[in-house]
C-alpha cells in the first residue's frame, strides 16, 4: 500500500513544482483554474484519502523519531483559502504535533529586529510540523509592493538601497538551506487565485452575514495592486525555488482541488523524510522483558498473565486482513489507474 501511495502522490505533485532556476511568469505558466480535468472528482477523493492517511501515519512517526521537523509556508493573496486549507488538510493529524503561526503587520518590537527574527521565533521543533499562515515571504511580497513598509523597517541605508530584493532572496535561500542542513524540511506552497475568483469570494463575504467578519475593505482596495503582486510572486518563485526547498504552485480557484494538491505535497514531503519509530537497544529490551515478567507474575488467580498480548495479536490479524481485503485491492487499483492517467496526460502535454 505504502508504495502505491508514494507513487501516486509523487506523480500527482510533479507538475505543481517550480523547477529550481526556472524563470516563472505566473500568468503564462500557472492557471489558477486548473483542475486536471482528465481526473474525475472520485480520483480527487482517492488522492485526498491517500494524502490524509499518509499525513496521520507519518506525523506520528515524525514525532516519535524526534529528529526532523517540517515547516510549511503558505503564501497567497486574500481569500485564496489558506485558513480552510489548513483546517481540511490537517484534519486527520494529532493536534499535539502541529503548530500554526499567523503573521500580520509586524509589531514595534518585531520592527526593532532583523526581518527574519519573528519567523525564526516560530520555527517548529524536531518532531513537529509548523505551519506558517503567511511567512517570511511577506518580506519580498507585501513589503515589496508597498515601499513604505520597507521604510518602516528602520534599516541602515546600505541594506535598503539598490539590490535589496536580490539580497533578500539570497538570504532567504541561505536561511532555508541552513534549516534543511539541520533537519528541518521547508515546504512552500503558493495558493494561486485568479482576480475574478477573488472578486466573487469577496462578494460572498459581503453578502453572507456569517462571512462579514472576514471582509475587510482594505483587502478589496489591495486589488489595485494586483499586477504588482503578480510580478512580485513571479520574481519570488523564480528566485527562491531551490533544490532544498522548492515552491509548489497550487491552483486555488477550485477549493476541493487546492486541498487535494496541498495534502499531496505535504504527504509527499513526509514520505521523503520517511521517519521511523526509534528502535530500542538491547539494554532497554532486557528492561522490557524483566518488567513483563514482573507484571505477569502479578496476574490474579484465573486471569491471563498477559491479556494485552492477545489484543495485539488480534489487532495485527485485523490489519493484515484489511490490507488484503477487496476494498483495499480496489483502492490500490484505482491509484494505479490514476498514476497511468497522470503519465498519459504528461506525455500529451495535458
Ligand atoms: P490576514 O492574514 O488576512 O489576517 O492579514 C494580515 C495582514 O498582515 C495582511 O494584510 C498582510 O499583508 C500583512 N502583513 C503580513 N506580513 C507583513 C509584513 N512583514 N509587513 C507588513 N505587512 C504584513
Ligand atoms: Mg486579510
Amino acid at each position: 500500500m505504502a508504495d502505491a501511495r508514494a507513487k501516486l502522490l509523487a506523480q500527482f505533485i510533479e507538475s505543481l513544482r517550480v523547477e529550481p532556476g526556472a524563470e516563472v511568469k505566473l500568468a503564462k505558466d500557472f492557471d489558477p483554474g486548473y483542475k486536471a480535468s482528465f481526473l474525475k472528482k472520485k480520483d480527487g477523493a482517492t488522492i485526498l484519502q491517500a494524502g490524509v492517511e499518509v499525513l496521520a501515519e507519518y506525523q506520528a512517526r515524525l514525532a516519535a523519531q524526534d529528529t526532523w521537523g517540517v515547516l510549511v509556508c503558505l503564501q497567497a493573496l486574500d481569500a485564496a483559502g489558506k485558513d480552510g486549507t489548513i483546517r481540511h488538510v490537517m484534519s486527520g493529524v494529532n493536534p499535539q504535533g502541529v503548530r500554526v503561526s499567523s503573521f500580520k503587520v509586524p509589531s514595534a518590537e518585531e520592527l526593532d529586529h532583523d526581518y527574519l527574527w519573528r519567523y525564526a521565533r516560530r520555527l517548529p521543533g524536531r518532531g513537529e510540523i509548523g505551519i506558517f499562515n503567511r511567512s517570511h515571504y511577506e518580506e519580498v511580497l507585501v513589503v515589496r509592493v508597498h515601499p513604505e513598509l520597507l521604510a518602516r523597517q528602520k534599516l541602515p541605508a546600505a541594506a535598503r538601497g539598490t539590490g535589496v530584493w536580490a539580497r533578500r532572496y539570497a538570504e532567504i535561500n541561505d536561511w532555508e538551506r541552513f534549516l534543511a542542513d539541520n533537519g528541518f524540511k521547508v515546504v512552500k506552497l503558493f495558493l494561486n487565485l485568479s482576480k475574478e475568483e477573488q472578486r466573487i469570494r469577496f462578494l460572498r463575504r459581503v453578502d453572507l452575514p456569517e462571512k462579514n467578519w472576514k471582509f475587510s475593505a482594505a483587502d478589496a482596495r489591495e486589488r489595485k495592486y494586483w499586477g504588482d503582486y503578480q510580478a512580485a510572486f513571479s520574481e519570488m518563485l523564480s528566485n527562491t525555488s531551490t533544490e532544498w526547498a522548492p515552491w509548489y504552485v497550487i491552483p486555488a480557484d477550485h477549493k476541493w482541488f487546492a486541498r487535494v494538491c496541498v495534502s499531496a505535497v505535504l504527504a509527499h514531503a513526509l514520505m521523503e523524510i520517511d521517519p521511523r519509530y526509534p528502535k530500542v537497544d538491547a539494554a532497554r529490551q532486557q528492561d522490557l522483558a524483566e518488567t513483563k515478567a514482573l507484571l505477569e507474575a502479578e496476574a490474579p488467580k484465573g486471569a491471563a498473565p498477559d491479556p494485552a498480548r492477545a489484543e495485539l495479536t488480534a489487532r495485527a490479524k485485523e490489519e493484515q486482513a484489511a490490507k488484503e481485503n477487496k476494498q483495499a485491492r480496489k483502492q490500490r487499483k484505482r491509484m494505479k489507474r490514476i498514476v497511468e492517467k497522470l503519465a498519459e496526460a504528461k506525455q500529451s502535454g495535458r
